[in-house]
């Protein structure tokens, strides 16, 4: 099994070294991961600069750009082979809920899911990186089960995991969850600058609002690793009728003057 590891967090995160080391011994692997911390990057391509690669002294490949671009420079031209699996992560802090359309960990992935490969993006749910090698081995435990049943191969899967932040012995057992969702980010913060300009700080994301039963926020906060299989499809599908119905009538009303 070959695996691409990528990341949001940057090359030297540690989260990045922790999945590396776990997924070593049980498969051929190589990291190809943003320079720098490209967090809430979303799928975010660099298309009007070049990217330049550099390798570091662990192997590490290092891309001057988005985790997308690093996931799509090795796919595309850096690697002469396809991977079987991509993972990304670990991430410094939660992707639940909303989380998902920004994160930069579920960019990588989903770049690669794009491409037809599969796809895991891993991240812990408080920042600071405590108990990250549990993390790192609920990922290398999961690697191991999703290949032995055989699922690498067939059709491409793209899932976000989420686990808390405990010693590896008192995590609970992966629970398949729907995605919560979160209210409405906190208010901008502004500061004066040292040359009296007025600058706007993006503050954090807002605190759960759907947390109920069957979402990850739930899972995670009961000590379960939350597992979430994702789609590309932002089709509105439960209103494509209504929507039809609604332009039918505007048509009708313009061609009745
Ligand atoms: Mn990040």
């Amino acid at each position: 099994m070959k695996i691409l590891i990528s990341n949001d967090d940057g090359f030297q995160a540690p989260g990045l070294v922790a999945l590396h080391d776990a997924l070593k011994d049980i498969a051929e692997v190589e990291v190809v991961a943003p320079e720098h911390n490209n967090s809430a990057k979303s799928n975010a391509l660099t298309l009007a600069a070049p990217l330049y690669v550099h390798k570091a002294h662990n192997g590490f490949r290092y891309v001057t750009g988005t985790p997308a671009d690093c996931v799509h420079i090795a796919l595309k031209g850096l690697l002469d082979y396809r991977p079987d699996l991509v993972v990304s992560g670990i991430n410094n802090g939660a992707n639940m809920g909303d989380d998902t359309i920004y994160s930069g960990t579920v960019g990588a992935a989903m770049e690669a899911y794009l491409f037809g490969i599969p796809a895991i993006a891993f991240s812990q749910i408080e920042k600071g990186w405590a108990h990250v090698d549990a993390a790192a081995q609920v990922a290398r435990r999961l690697v191991l089960q999703i290949e032995r049943e055989k699922l690498i191969g067939g059709n491409p899967f793209l899932l976000n995991v989420n686990v808390p932040n405990l010693p590896f012995d008192q995590l609970k057992p992966v629970k398949v969850c729907r995605l919560g969702r979160r209210h409405a980010a906190e208010k901008v913060i502004t500061q004066d600058s040292p040359r009296g300009e007025t600058m706007y700080w993006i503050a954090g994301a807002g605190s759960a609002k759907d947390s109920g039963e069957g979402t990850d926020f739930h899972a995670t906060a009961a000590g379960h690793v939350a597992l979430t299989p994702l789609q590309i499809d932002l089709t509105d599908h439960a209103n494509l009728g209504d929507w039809n119905e609604t332009m039918a009538r505007v048509a009708r009303s313009a061609a009745g003057g």
